[in-house]
């Protein structure tokens, strides 16, 4: 009898051990479930190493790359002009779909785990559209980028140098034709900003400078500070602030910087969103820099050299707020999620929203950007499109050539898009970076 007993006891007693390692278990699994699934030892998500699972496509159902099988989009120029928004085959773009996205793709789930063979992420690119930016591109180095300041979606963003996922060449460090292949420009670089830093020192002008529109500016195509020598490409003579933005004079800006201080220009820099990393959909942005300094420096910092950084997400994303009278949605690359057999997976989420400046100097803005088109770079370079836009032509050392900046925005709702365009070493901001974001939204608009 007493071993009956005691033989009972052992039972319960493992019985009770069973059950606290089952609960344990699944506790565990559903805390570090997920983690479980995305290690690459998961045979279901993973092939050597190697993501097996999910697709990836654009906004309107091309697909740019198949995990299962390995294989890109088929047509090779749309495989470069996807590059950095997709992936290499060793994920050294770590900012790309393949790489930073790698859990959507993999698309665990609670109940069925990664049984189901991944899922399919539509990103909000075009893809149509990047070919476009890339063959306007020509072979130069640099990004470009259009969004939808209302719903967030980036329907272009491309950066080059590229190469074909497919067929990977072989790339050494000193490789000047591939320089920072494996960044994302767009989202993980910082340049020089040039005459588009202008805006920021436009709109710490327009708020802090009382009789700002009652001044008359005379440029005799430089001016002293400090003993040091700020110089226009030309004379630009008398002119009002709004000339001034339009014929981007130096001087102009130079003196307005000194006059506001460093203080008051890095604040509308920080504000700008200038200064901040975004991220979108999840995905980090490098952000960019202003050093505060006094006189020359300061002159010069006023007109976007100097020490200014400027991040193109961030640019871009501050031309959408100025288009959106001081709000926009925040940029993001991921469209919708479904399982392979087309079940959704996502419901939709709003963007959320960031805010720059105030609605009144966001709307002064406007009106000088629109004024810049017609009255500097030519209305003749857009066809029928409102472009509200600001040049910029950046030096960034002796004997190269500078780099050439374009962003800005649609001036109408039905449209409302803000594009940003950089040509490293392009020259002239409005001939090289203009032309390429001319053809870029003609077609985003007009589709051809
Ligand atoms: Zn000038």
């Amino acid at each position: 009898m007493k071993q009956v007993k005691q033989r009972t006891f052992l039972v319960a007693l493992l019985v009770l051990l069973l059950l606290t390692g089952t609960v344990i278990f699944c506790v565990k699994y559903a805390v570090s479930g997920r983690e479980w699934a995305e290690f690459p030892a998961n045979g279901h998500a993973y092939t050597e190493g190697r993501l097996s699972s999910g697709q990836i496509l654009d906004r309107n159902g091309v697909l740019l790359y198949d995990a299962a099988s390995g294989q890109y989009a088929e047509d090779g120029e749309l495989r470069m002009a996807t590059l950095h928004a997709v992936g290499d085959p060793d994920n050294n773009i770590s900012t790309s779909a393949k790489a930073a996205l790698d859990s959507h793709l993999i698309g665990y789930n609670f109940l069925t785990g990664t049984t189901t063979g991944g899922h399919r992420l539509y990103l909000t690119l075009d893809a149509e559209l990047n070919r476009t930016a890339y063959e306007a591109l020509a072979g130069r180095k640099g990004t470009v980028a259009v969004y939808n300041y209302q719903t967030g979606d980036i329907l272009c963003m491309v950066s080059t140098p590229t190469f074909d996922p497919a067929d990977p060449p072989e790339i050494s460090d000193d490789d000047e034709g591939y320089e920072g292949v494996y960044l994302n420009r767009f989202l993980s670089s910082a340049f020089p900003p040039g005459s588009v830093f202008k805006l920021v020192t436009a709109a710490a002008a327009v708020d802090h400078i009382p009789d700002l529109w009652d001044r008359t500016f005379t440029c005799s195509g430089s001016v002293d500070i400090e003993g040091d020598r700020i110089t226009c490409p030309y004379a630009h003579g008398q002119m009002d602030f709004r000339d001034a933005l339009a014929c981007s004079c130096n001087g102009v800006f130079a003196q307005l910087a000194v006059e506001l201080g460093g203080d008051t220009l890095r604040s509308y820099a920080e504000s700008a969103g200038l200064l901040s990393e975004h991220t979108v959909s999840g995905i980090p942005a490098a952000s960019g820099s202003f050093e505060v300094s006094s006189g020359s420096q300061l002159g010069w910092s006023g007109v976007g050299q100097f020490n200014d950084l400027v991040n193109p997400c961030s640019l871009l994303t501050l031309m959408g707020t100025i288009a959106g009278d001081g709000t926009a949605a925040q940029p993001r690359l991921i469209a919708r999620e479904t399982s392979m057999s087309g079940i959704s997976r996502t419901t939709d989420v709003d963007a959320e929203s960031i805010s720059t400046w105030s609605k009144s100097t966001c709307l002064l803005l406007r009106n000088m950007m629109r004024n810049n088109v017609t009255a500097s770079y030519g209305q003749y370079r857009f066809g029928d499109l409102p472009v509200c836009a600001k040049s910029g032509t950046a030096e960034v050392g002796v004997g190269e050539a500078p780099h050439s900046w374009f962003c800005g925005f649609l001036d109408d709702p039905d449209t409302p898009l803000a594009f940003v365009v950089l040509v490293e070493n392009g020259g002239s901001g409005v001939d090289a970076a203009g032309s390429v974001a001319a053809a870029v939204l003609q077609q985003a608009v007009t589709g051809e």
